[in-house]
């Protein structure tokens, strides 16, 4: 394929963590960003994002494959197979990358190393969210910021984090709207790389979504803050953001965000039970795409979608699924 045509021609992507068996949110954010990259002819591009070891499975990652496929969402690149150019799609396949996109975020001064232990964090977090969040205080940052690059660097282990300063992103979500994030409120100085060595999501998601020409990102409404942290960085590495849009959380009837314990939304479980064409309805009619959740294909629905039908409220799974 011409690399130059497919960059120029967009991506869009789904990024799930192989944690578990998806259930119907995570199909519900699938949907929405098949139908919009299918819409709009973008590439669909699937990450896994397995940057955790202790929780990701390649067998949950094979039955992710397996699930979009079922539902009739076809990728045009990624997974676990893919070799292609924009490759590895596993995120635990490209340490590499990360290191270089960290040198380049190092080399700007805005990088600190950090020896806080999580309860030096808790001690001495400036006030603190209601929801539990926690800011960092800034204990390890350097009197001045950006700091001069002959600094020395601990040789015991240490985080790095990446300096906030007083940064405002703001953003035009397509279907939460205008966002104004202000980034030492939200989370303060932010963690690139732990102490242990592991990436930071956010980090990673940058990388991968700007390195593989992704140009819009959907994903669930729990992560619309974490975009206030990622177009920062978009915009110290020089890359050109994707347009965003965060899609409602799907709930059980408790209200309840669906979690691995609601088994019973499993695509295990619903497979046991439904047809695919079912499936897809029940999203579709969620998403407030057709009026009754009747079966119909993926492909049906690419001309009915549209960003502006979604609601912002948590949608609820009716009764009976
Ligand atoms: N891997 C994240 C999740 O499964 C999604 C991250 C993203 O879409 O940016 O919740």
């Amino acid at each position: 394929m011409n690399t130059e045509k497919t960059a120029k021609r967009g991506a869009g992507r789904f990024a799930p963590s192989p944690s578990g068996r998806m259930h119907l949110g995570n199909m519900f954010t699938a949907l929405m960003s098949w139908l919009s990259a299918r819409k709009s002819g973008l590439r669909w591009i699937l990450r896994i994002e397995d940057l955790d070891p202790q929780r990701s499975k390649r067998e949950h990652a094979l039955w992710i494959e397996d699930d979009l496929e079922w539902l009739g969402l076809d990728r045009d690149e990624g997974g676990l197979a893919d070799k292609g150019e924009h490759g590895p799609y596993s995120q635990s396949l490209r340490h590499g990358i990360y290191a270089e996109m960290l040198g380049r975020l190092d080399a700007t001064g805005l990088t600190y190393p950090c020896i806080c232990t999580r309860s030096d964090i808790m001690a001495t977090q400036a006030p603190h969210q209601s929801d539990g969040r926690v800011i960092y205080g800034g204990r390890c940052r350097p009197a001045v910021m950006p700091h001069d690059a002959a600094m020395e660097w601990p040789e015991r282990p240490h985080a790095t984090r990446l300096w906030t300063g007083d940064a405002v992103m703001t953003f035009d979500d397509a279907v939460f709207g205008r966002q104004r994030v202000v980034l030492a409120d939200e989370c303060g100085d932010f963690v690139l790389r732990r102490a242990d060595g592991a990436w930071a999501y956010q980090l990673a998601v940058v990388a991968d979504d700007a390195l593989m020409g992704v140009t819009e990102v959907v994903r669930g409404c729990d992560l619309l803050l974490s975009t206030g942290q990622q177009l920062y960085m978009y915009g110290l590495l020089g890359f050109e953001a994707p347009r965003y849009a965060h899609v409602p959380l799907v709930c059980n009837m408790e209200g309840r965000r669906l979690s691995k314990r609601d088994g019973s939304l499993s695509m295990e479980a619903l497979r046991r039970r439904h047809r695919p064409e079912e499936i897809v309805g029940l999203l579709a009619h969620m998403a407030n795409l057709i009026d009754a959740p009747v079966s119909c294909r993926a492909e049906e629905l690419t001309e009915l979608f549209d960003w502006s039908k979604l609601g912002r409220e948590n949608v609820m799974v009716p009764p009976n699924y």
